[in-house]
């Protein structure tokens, strides 16, 4: 199974280019989108469920455009948008078997689905009370559960951690990972924790372009060299902020000890190489200069 994604280009209405050039493809696994706010992930995954024709390129599933067979693809997709409103008058086992009506499944399919689903998200003892009375994990996992009605092939996740706690972070990252087998998954997010563990491969999103798409494995690697610790005094603190990548800062007992990325000559002589992490990743790439 793949999903090509051939130079696809978006620009809105009102002249705003979203998307430049996408190309990709897309096997079955975990795939991380990540990018800050305005990257132009929203708009992608709105193409790829075909909610959004691009204004140029296209997206196949193994070899048939999408949007040229419409029917056929919507059933083997399943998609949790960014904003989606719940019924809150509505009990969790209410709004799924409205949402399998609105998807086409029959009575029987759906009986079967709406217990299996609620149980594999971890609703089923709160499938009777109103959504209305939900936490926002509880909300997250009920709208992934409708996104998986239908035992779909291509998974399409928009930011499913927004506004959850940490605890509620972990949760659902780890039941992404259980029911990512044999289907292409591809999860949108600003934060790097959400899809570091859980992704096969990591695509970098900025400004409408991918800057790199690799294992977050090669992503790291690829730092080697690049994160560099030294300490500073409180004074300097400023200072350093605004002249260097700083990706994190620490009260040691040694003093202020500064963690940055950049191939080193810049910092201070008594830095020592750090071994890099996903943070370290993105921040680079994003932010640094090196196109
Ligand atoms: P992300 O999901 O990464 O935050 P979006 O895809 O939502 O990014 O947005 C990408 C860019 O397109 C942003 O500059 C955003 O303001 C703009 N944009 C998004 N939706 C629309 C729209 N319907 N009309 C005009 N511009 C939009
Ligand atoms: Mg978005």
């Amino acid at each position: 199974m793949e999903l090509e994604i051939k130079n696809v280009s978006h620009t809105y209405k009102n002249g705003k280019k979203a998307l430049s050039e996408i190309s990709t493809s897309l096997t079955p696994g975990v795939y991380g989108l990540l990018g800050p706010n305005g990257a132009g992930k929203s708009t992608l995954m709105n193409i790829i469920t075909d909610n959004l024709r691009p204004t140029a390129g296209e997206v196949s599933l193994d070899g048939n455009v999408i949007w040229k067979n419409s029917n056929a693809y919507r059933a083997r997709l399943g998609y949790m948008p960014q904003q989606q409103g719940l019924y809150s008058s509505f009990t969790g086992t209410r709004f799924l078997w409205y949402m399998a009506a609105l998807k086409g499944l029959s009575h029987r399919e759906a009986k079967t689905r709406v217990n299996e689903l609620l149980e594999l998200v971890n609703l089923k003892d709160a499938a009777d009370r109103r959504i209305g009375g939900y936490s926002g994990g509880m909300k997250q996992r009920l709208l992934i559960a409708q996104a998986l009605l239908n035992e779909p092939d291509v998974l399409v996740l928009d930011e499913p951690t927004a506004g959850l706690d940490p605890k509620e972070r972990i949760r659902i990252r780890n039941f992404i990972s259980e029911i990512a087998a044999d289907k292409i998954v591809l999860l949108a997010t600003h934060v790097v924790t959400d899809v570091e563990c859980i992704a096969k491969e990591i695509i970098l999103l900025k400004q409408g372009r991918i800057l790199k798409k690799a294992s977050p494995m090669d992503l790291i690697r690829e730092m080697d060299g690049l994160v560099w610790e030294f300490l500073i005094q409180p004074e300097e603190m400023a200072g350093v902020q605004k002249k260097y990548l700083v990706s994190n800062i620490m009260m040691t007992d040694a003093g202020m000890l500064v963690r940055a990325v950049g191939n080193g000559e810049q910092f201070p002589a008594e830095r020592k190489k750090a071994a890099a992490n996903m943070e370290d990743v993105y921040l680079y790439r994003m932010e640094a200069d090196i196109g």
